[in-house]
């Protein structure tokens, strides 16, 4: 029977199981999908979530791999309005680094190969957990179980385990439409970050490896079968500059934040996205839930090593991050609606003032997740 039960193998459950490995843990991941998923989601990896993958052994392959965002600029209407430098967060990594998600899955996926070679079974899907005093029942959907000591939810926003161990799932704020796609990278802004505050919804650009970036716009609803030209179209209309579509996918998504009443119950524990749904405005969800996995390894070997208290601990500590993380994201989004008239002016007054010193350190700060 093994220590932990890991049900998840996206980016959060696979370094768990690596952290918990590397403690001489026996874990083993069930992971529904046969393959890796080919979907472009993160992109963004912050300082503190370097010093996870540092820890996990991977995070100069990561760096190596990936893009190094320095500094990041915040237009409108053609002009500047301020500017971030991610070396002002005082981090020992100073920058944002960009890699997309299937790599850094990919890499997790190697390292945990390396530390026990067959942990991950994939094809296997979740249906159930049933708690014992003694231990948990992971139900599968051919009927059989796996026992284990605990059991991690890391099954995304959609979590089974969370749902079959009766915690709730709270919606925050309304629902925001975007738009996204990676076009090949023709601006000349290199490592640059671009953030338009435009009168029509903020659109972001990020740099990507491999000579691509990404664009992100909001949308005024969800713009379900868009193409890629069409997302140029809206690109230049709202900030004048071109862009040449490329063969990738284009994607409408819509975005709710969620957070669970509870991330422990018993010998269950939640982390990432079953844990917290985090707007991928300002890019924190993956690094939210590494930050929940650095925590969570050394609280379940101490529960394994019969300290009842530390998942209590877990609990609450990730919890009031998650919060803080959702109370951010908002704010961005908020940043980014449509305006107009006065309160256009406002905002940029304010995008002003937060982009000198010394509110310009704290806005870096905040931005590359330093109190997180
Ligand atoms: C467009 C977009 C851009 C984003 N950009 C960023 C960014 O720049 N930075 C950032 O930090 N975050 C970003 N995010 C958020 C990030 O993608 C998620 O926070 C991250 O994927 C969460 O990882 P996870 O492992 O918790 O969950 P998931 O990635 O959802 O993985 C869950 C895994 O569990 C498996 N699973 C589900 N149910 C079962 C079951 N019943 N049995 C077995 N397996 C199961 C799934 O197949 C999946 O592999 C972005 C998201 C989107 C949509």
């Amino acid at each position: 029977m093994p220590e932990v039960v890991v049900v998840g193998g996206g980016p959060v459950g696979l370094l768990l199981a690596v952290l918990l490995a590397q403690r001489g843990v026996d874990v083993v991941v069930l992971e529904a999908r046969v393959d890796g998923s080919a979907h472009s989601r993160a992109i963004g990896i912050h300082p503190p979530a370097l010093g996870v993958l540092e820890s996990a052994g991977i995070a100069d392959d990561a760096i190596g791999r990936g893009v190094p965002i320095t500094a990041g600029e915040v237009r409108c209407d053609g002009r500047m309005l301020g500017s971030l430098d991610f070396a002002e967060a005082g981090a020992a990594y100073p920058f944002v680094l960009s890699l997309p998600q299937r790599e850094t899955e990919a890499l997790l996926r190697h390292r945990l190969r390396q530390l026990a070679p067959d942990a991950v079974r994939r094809g296997v899907r979740v249906t159930g957990v049933l708690q014992r005093s003694d231990g948990v029942d992971v139900v599968l959907d051919d009927g059989s179980a796996v026992a284990a000591s605990f059991v991690i939810g890391a099954d995304g926003s959609r979590s089974v385990v969370r749902a079959a161990s009766g915690i709730q799932w709270l919606a925050r704020g309304d629902r925001v439409d975007y738009v996204m796609a990676d076009f090949p990278d023709d601006t000349g802004h290199g490592e640059r970050a671009l953030l338009f505050f435009e009168r029509g919804g903020v659109v972001e650009s990020f740099p990507l490896p491999h000579g691509e970036r990404r664009w992100v716009a909001m949308t005024d609803r969800e713009w379900t079968g868009v193409t890629s030209q069409q997302l140029a179209e809206l690109i230049e209309e709202r900030t004048g500059m071109r862009t040449t579509p490329g063969p990738g996918a284009v994607s409408a998504f819509s975005v709710r934040q969620h957070l669970a009443t509870s991330m422990a119950v018993g010998r269950v524990a939640l982390v990432g996205d079953a844990a917290h749904e985090i707007s991928p405005i300002g890019g924190q969800g993956m690094n939210l839930g590494w930050l929940d996995a650095r925590m969570l390894a050394p609280a379940l070997t101490a529960a394994l090593g019969g300290d009842t208290e530390s998942l209590g601990r877990y609990d609450r500590d990730r919890r009031r991050s998650a919060a803080m993380a959702s109370r951010q994201a908002a704010f961005n989004m908020g940043m980014g609606k449509p305006v107009s008239g006065m309160r256009l002016g406002a905002r940029n007054a304010l995008v002003r003032s937060l982009a000198v010193p010394p509110t310009r350190a704290l806005v870096a700060r905040a931005f590359t997740m330093r109190w997180l």
